[in-house]
Parts: structure tokens; sequence; C-alpha cells
């Protein structure tokens, strides 16, 4: 066995742990990056669909061959394909190539001064007193012991650390997604993302069509409770009822699992913090993790890194993580998460009718979970008695 000692030990080179470490070696803290796969980036679990402030604020210019398409429109289809079409003159995305968008950010990190140990799987948290102090990892044959003033698990939604920390062992409520990437395609409009609600194609969830190129998408749906059957059942489904792609070859299946329950209700303990889908992290209306889990390993390395030189990595003194991430992302994520629920009640007939009386902004704005109340005060003027009872209990909160 091998014993290492650092200030901070990253668990899992994803977008949230990448970043916690970057910025805790910009701060002084010596910084190890655990990841248990050769390569980061590998294996691919993602629609890869991130806006350009996203890519900013991971400090990632939108060039190939991190981005692959820019994306400046969305097309929400309600289940009879009616569609409400999203534009905006200060909005734009682009499909990354998530391989190398991980693989870069992981790079800025050791260029920040964090030593990035591949093939390195952490498998315990190693505590004194109930307080952490670093883990356990296996490299081949080789266990390692990693002392750390704090450790942060990115390791995502399966997190080894969030268990043993006794942070959670799963969460209330996931989806489940089943992914094609769909080659050999003639896509007349590459820069529009495709959203397609309906209990038929993907009960509880929604399936997507993000271009990465005329020729190539990720074509994809999640499921929630509700379903029947298995996502690739849908899946294959969903495919074989559109005509674009009837010769389509498949280039890549995934899937994978997206907590949507919202952010856990401690991330904190003494000497740990929890950052991405560990934590839960995501905007449970879309999925999406990549933002929300940039900034908050960001603010989960810079708290790290201050609390190690202050002498004082206790669960209060961490908790400023917390309160940072809660004060904008936090919000948004229990916003999303009321209008997932409200969306849980509404039949297709009902999404129809939603469909109809919704403006592009509208829609922007309750699938991101912001000025959501707002939102739905304006919607329920518009709307017929039936949906207004829909939504009342969300009205009430
Ligand atoms: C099918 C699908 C499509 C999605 N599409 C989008 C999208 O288009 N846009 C978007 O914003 N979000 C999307 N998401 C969500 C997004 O992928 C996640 O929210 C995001 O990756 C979370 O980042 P993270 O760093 O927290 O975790 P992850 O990206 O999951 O990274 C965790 C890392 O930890 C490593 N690891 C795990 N356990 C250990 C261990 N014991 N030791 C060492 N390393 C370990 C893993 O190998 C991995 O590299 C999608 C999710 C799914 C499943």
């Amino acid at each position: 066995m091998r014993s290492i000692e650092c200030d901070i030990v990253v668990v899992g080179a994803g977008p949230a742990g990448s970043l916690a470490a970057r910025i805790a070696a910009e701060n002084g803290a010596s910084t190890i990056l655990l990841e248990e796969h050769p390569k980061v980036g590998y294996p691919i679990y993602c629609a890869e669909g991130l806006s350009l402030g996203g890519l900013k604020d991971a400090g990632v210019d939108p060039k190939p061959p991190v981005v692959c398409q820019e994306i400046t429109k969305a097309r929400v289809f309600a289940p009879n394909r009616d569609f409400v079409e999203l534009t905006s003159t200060d909005w734009k995305g682009y499909t990354l190539n998530r391989e190398v968008f991980d693989s870069l950010l992981a790079e800025m990190a050791v260029e920040a001064g964090a030593d990035l140990l591949t093939s390195t799987k952490a498998t315990d948290l190693l505590k004194e007193d109930g307080t952490a102090v670093g883990v356990k990892a296996v490299s081949g044959e080789e266990t390692l012991e990693i002392s750390a003033k704090v450790v942060i698990g990115a390791d995502g939604h399966a997190s080894i650390i969030r268990r043993k920390a006794g942070l959670g062992e799963w969460f209330p409520d996931v989806v489940t997604c089943a992914q094609y990437r769909l080659g050999g395609l003639e896509l007349e409009e590459p820069g529009v993302n495709e959203f397609y609600l309906g209990r038929a194609v993907s009960p509880g969830g929604y399936a997507w069509v993000f271009p990465k190129s005329a020729e190539v998408a990720n074509v994809g749906l999640g499921v929630r409770k509700i379903h029947t059957e298995s996502p690739i059942k849908y899946l294959k489904r969903f495919v074989a009822n559109d005509p674009r792609f009837k010769d389509a070859e498949i280039q890549l299946v995934n899937g994978g699992i997206c907590p949507v329950s919202g952010v856990l209700e401690k991330v904190v303990s003494d000497g740990l913090m929890l950052t991405g889908d560990s934590a839960g992290q995501l905007i449970p209306a879309t999925g999406a993790g990549i933002h929300s889990g940039l900034e908050s390993g960001k603010i989960a390395g810079e708290v790290a890194a201050k609390a190690v030189e202050e002498g004082n990595v206790s669960a209060e003194r961490l908790s400023v993580y917390e309160e940072r991430f809660d004060s904008y992302w936090g919000e948004r994520i229990r916003d999303s998460r009321k209008v997932v629920e409200m969306l849980d009640k509404f039949s297709d007939e009902n999404l129809n009718i939603l469909a109809k009386v919704m403006t592009n902004e509208d829609v922007l704005n309750l699938a991101n979970g912001t000025s959501v109340a707002r939102t739905l005060t304006r919607i329920v003027a518009r709307s017929p008695k039936g949906i207004i009872n829909l939504m009342s209990a969300y009205l009430k909160q």
C-alpha cells in the first residue's frame, strides 16, 4: 500500500470534479484529482448540449473540437406534434464533443497545479472521529491511501463518497435514459435541438434530437416512474416512427441515469463536500447538469481551499459552499422540480392544450426553473379551467 498526502482530494474527473480541482489548485491547495477510467471523458453518457454561457463559465472557447454544432433554436413538441419554437437573440448553445470537453477541463486542472491520477478508483472514505480525512483507492494492483484535509466527492450519481459519508444511498427520483448516436442523416436544420413530450413517447421525461452535424445526431429519451417498458424499447419506437432516421446507422448506444429529485438535503459534512450529480445538482425538468455541475465545482474548490488555509474544515465552515450554490442554482433546481411534479399531473391531452397557450419565453422559464411563479401566473391567465386546476396546487406553494 502506498500513502500520499495532499490538502484536497477530488474524486471523479467529470465537469464538477475538474472545476473543483482547478479552482482548489489555483487557490494554493495541493490537490489530487482521481478518475477511475484510463481516459477522462470516456465512456460518454450525455446528449452533449451546453449553452454558450456554460462554456464561458468553464473558461472554454466554443471552438472545434470541443464543440461540433452551433445550436440557435429549440423546438418543443406537444404529444400531437404541435410545437413551440424557442429562439432568443441573447442565447446560443452548442453540441459538444463531450469527451474532448471533459478531457480539456481535466487538463486545465493539471495546468493549474492539480495531480491527475487516471485508472484510479476510490473504494472507501477514510474517517477519524466522524471527520473525512481521505480516501482509499485502487490503481491496478496497487492500493493507495490518500490523506486529505478535504475530500470532494464529484463521482457522479452513483457516488461512493456520498454513500460512505452517509449523505444518501440513492435519490428519491431518477430519469433512466437510452440514447443512440445516429449517423448517415440528412438533417435539414442541424442548428435546432428538438424535445418531444408525451406519455406515449417518453413517460415522465422527454425524447430529444440533438444534432452533432447535419449527418450525425444524439437521439435519446428518458423515462420516470410511470413507464411500463424499458427506455430502449421506447427509443426504438421513437426512432422507427421518424422517417428521417429510416436509413440511419447506429454509431453508439448508451444511456445513463439523471437524479432529478433535487439537491440532497446535506451536501457537506466535516472534511467533506459533494458536487455535481453526486449531490443531485441537475435541473430536474431538463436533466441538464453540466452547467450547474461546473458552477458547483467552482464554488466547492474555492471554499475547500480557503477552509484548508484557515485550518477549519468543519461542516459549518464548508457549508458556505452550500449557501453560495443555493442562492442561485439551488433555487432554480427547486423551482424546476416543482414544474416536473406539476407536469406529472398532465395527460397528453392537457399537454396539447398547454402547448397552445405557452409562449417561447414561458417554455424556457419553466424548463430552466427561472421566474417560475411569475411565468405560471401568466400562463394561468391564458388557460382554460381544466389546466388552471392542474396548476393550482403549484401556484399556492
Ligand atoms: C443520457 C444523458 C444525457 C445527458 N445530456 C445532457 C446534456 O445534453 N446537457 C447537460 O447539461 N447534461 C446532460 N446530462 C447530465 C450530465 O451528463 C451530468 O449532469 C454531468 O455529467 C454531471 O457532471 P459530474 O461531474 O457531476 O459527474 P460525471 O460527469 O458523471 O463525472 C463523474 C466522474 O467520476 C468518475 N468516478 C465515478 N466513481 C469514481 C470512483 N469511485 N473513483 C474515481 N472516479 C470515479 C466517473 O468515471 C466520471 O468521470 C445527461 C445525462 C445523461 C445520463
